[in-house]
């Protein structure tokens, strides 16, 4: 279990290094998103920067008016240069470093380019107060843009660089140059503080607000694998039952109010109670993981859905827009599976490897049609995959008797069958060949509709058995063909046909002891007949009732010997008293192939020892046939048509009149 969670969720942990590696694209990111803003601020600066240089040429023309016109014309060349580089630059997608780098650049030649013309003056005392202006412009590298520190220390460095400059070459006045100077030096070192305290505080803002991103992208993705979690099956890692549902209800609506079509695959995994009781439950859960993974990589191109939705048991859901793309994922969750060639030498049933059988419904325009009846008839397409050998498809057909409403009506029926005289059992006489008489019977069950209908057992004791209401019938069956061909000394020994579900039941021997003792009668009175050919798992709860059966002294027969895969292995396991042959075996033996088959079949059998019967004996030859053959009995519409227990009496003298 350790081992396939640990599978499960590997997606989901997080290593150190896939977080830093998260971390570091979150800032990446970051920063890319604020140096869109930081550029458009950029931008915005230059242009009011430019605006207001420009605007000073008005005092230029106050302070300087001999040389304005040069001052004006290296303000307005510098200012458009400086915004051509900008756009250009934004049109480029320029980072906003090298931008700021433009804006530094233009902060200087702005400078010069007023500066240089306007030491040019013949208006020294004027540009000796203008000269102040200066400040502007360290002021402006400090504070009015957001260069980096180490930028403006430069950009204001050579603004103070060239202020010293010009200063030297205009006044000759010493207290001029100290006050001048000290005042443009306290100048840029104040602002150089205070824009140092600036970058300082940006930086912690900015790094706040990457952490903040990072803490929110963790909050996500945690939330992310957490509804992940809740939505995923923890061994498997394929969607939950509630994910499952989720889905199913948003197709359904998608289905009643734009009627895209969708379509159910119930997926079962064939005999795997079997696989875990041999190969123990660590290596079941491995089989599974691995089915779920076979099945979503089956799909993974298509707009599907994979979950698991019981035990061993898996769901597919997928949108389709042709009944050919249904069958053919259909045949691509089948074989995906096969193709896995997993192991499983416990099955015995010709193959060796884990399979599936898939049942399939998908909507289609029908009234009253729900999505749980969707459901159903994939549960009921799945049975029928599974009763027809597994490992197979079948995909659910409206027409189909055992997959119709009808379906439906029978089980609400078989609620009631008991208590409304729904049910009956017929008999069918045994004869013994060895005195050519009728000992024995089989009871048949029969089942009417409100309606008097009948409804033949191959139709409704699958349907009893899926419900499991065959518990109760079966029980019935033993407690009446008891009462009425025991009790009344009709036949010595009676035989009920009993499901392999009704003997995995616990309690089962228990309420048939129960039922033998309340009616007073020997077990050696009662043979139970166990079908071989539905279902096919004989697990040690089975052996387990079987034993406990036999204990009491009642009879197990094995029904319809040849049909299913399982019968040798059966044969193997268990003592039966009787096999009955099934009737295809005697209807195959007119030809000469058959004939011998039916010999063989007989020989073996007999040499593990219990009594032979043979079904469907309809003809005299047949009956000769089985004469020449030594059987023990014979069953069949030569010897006697199944009829009620009051019309017995008569059919039994039929049956001997028949031997005669
Ligand atoms: P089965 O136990 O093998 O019963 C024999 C079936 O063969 C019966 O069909 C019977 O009517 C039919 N049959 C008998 N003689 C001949 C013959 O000479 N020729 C032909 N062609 N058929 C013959 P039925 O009554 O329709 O039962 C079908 C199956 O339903 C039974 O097969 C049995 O598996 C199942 N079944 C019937 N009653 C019960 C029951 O009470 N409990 C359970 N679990 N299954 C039952
Ligand atoms: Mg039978
Ligand atoms: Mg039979």
């Amino acid at each position: 279990m350790k081992h396939s969670l640990a599978q499960g969720f590997e997606p989901d942990l997080q290593t150190d290094a896939s977080r830093n590696r998260s971390d570091a694209a979150v800032r990446q990111q970051f920063f890319a998103d604020t140096d869109v803003t930081r550029r458009r601020a950029i931008r915005r600066g230059l242009w009011v920067a430019v605006l207001i240089y420009l605007l000073f040429s008005l005092t230029d023309i106050l302070l300087v008016p001999d040389v304005s016109i040069h001052t004006t014309f290296a303000r307005v060349v510098v200012g458009i240069a400086a915004l051509l580089a900008l756009e250009l630059q934004v049109r480029a997608g320029t980072r906003a470093d090298f931008m700021d780098l433009t804006c530094a650049v233009a902060l200087v030649c702005g400078y010069l380019g007023w500066l240089l013309p306007a030491m040019m003056t013949s208006y020294t005392t004027n540009m000796s107060y203008y000269m102040v202006f200066g400040a502007i412009f360290m002021m402006g590298a400090n504070l009015f843009f957001t260069f980096n520190f180490a930028l403006s220390l430069v950009a204001s460095g050579v603004v103070l660089c060239i202020y010293f400059g010009a200063l030297n070459y205009l006044h000759e006045d010493i207290y001029y140059r100290i006050a001048f100077g000290t005042f443009y030096l306290a100048c840029f070192s104040f602002t150089s503080y205070v824009n140092w305290r600036l970058n300082r505080e940006r930086a912690r803002v900015l790094l706040s607000a990457v952490e903040a991103k990072i803490r929110q992208r963790e909050a996500e993705e945690r939330g992310e694998a957490l509804l992940r979690l809740s939505n995923t099956d923890p061994m498997t890692g394929v969607a939950n039952r509630r994910a499952v549902d989720a889905q199913l209800r948003l197709l359904w609506s998608d289905w009643t109010t734009s009627k895209r079509n969708f379509a159910v695959f119930l997926i079962d995994v064939d005999f795997f109670k079997k696989y875990n009781d041999y190969y123990g439950h660590q290596e079941g859960d491995r089989c599974l993981v691995q089915v779920a993974r076979a099945l979503q990589l089956a799909v993974s191109d298509r707009d599907a859905l994979i979950g698991r939705y019981g035990g061993e048991e898996f769901i597919a859901l997928l949108r389709f827009n042709t009944r050919q793309e249904v069958d053919k994922v259909a045949e691509l969750l089948r074989r995906a599976v096969e193709d896995l060639c997993l192991a499983h030498e416990r099955r015995r049933d010709g193959t060796s490897v884990i399979t599936v059988s898939v049942g399939v419904s998908f909507t289609r325009p029908a009234p009253e049609h729900k999505l749980e009846r969707l459901i159903y008839e994939a549960d009921r397409a799945l049975y029928l995959a599974k009763e027809s050998g597994r490992n197979r498809i079948k995909l659910f057909d409206p027409d189909d008797p055992l997959t119709s409403d009808d379906t439906e009506n029978v089980a609400a029926l078989l609620d009631i069958a008991i208590q409304q005289n729904l049910v009956s059992l017929v008999y069918q006489p045994i004869r013994s060949l060895a005195n050519d008489r009728v000992q024995a019977a089989e009871a048949l069950m029969r089942l009417r509709l409100l309606d008097g209908t009948l409804v033949p057992p191959s139709i409704f004791i699958p349907i009893a058995e899926r419900i499991g209401k065959i518990t109760d019938l079966g029980l019935w069956a033993i407690r009446t063909a008891c009462q009425q061909m025991l009790q009344t000394g009709k036949v010595q020994v009676v035989s009920v046909n009993v499901s392999p579900i009704q003997l995995k039941r616990p309690g089962f021997a228990t309420s048939v002891a129960a039922i033998l003792g309340e009616l007073g009668i020997g077990g050696g009175q009662l043979a139970l007949e166990i079908t071989e050919g539905l279902e096919m798992d004989m697990d040690s709860d089975v052996l387990r009732c079987i034993s406990d059966l036999r204990m009491l002294g009642i009879k197990i027969w094995l029904d319809d010997f040849g049909t299913g895969f399982a019968g040798l292995s059966w044969l193997r396991l268990i003592e039966f008293d009787t096999v009955k042959i099934d009737k295809s075996f005697l209807h195959d033996g007119t030809s000469l192939r058959g004939k011998a088959m039916l010999k063989d079949i007989i020989g073996l059998i007999r040499n593990r020892g219990p009594k032979i019967l043979v079904e469907g004996v309809e003809t005299v030859e047949q009956l000769h046939l089985m004469q020449q053959f030594k059987i023990d009995h014979v069953q069949g519409y030569f010897v006697g048509r199944p009829v009620s227990a009051e019309a017995f009496e008569v059919s039994r003298a039929n049956g001997v009149k028949g031997m005669r």
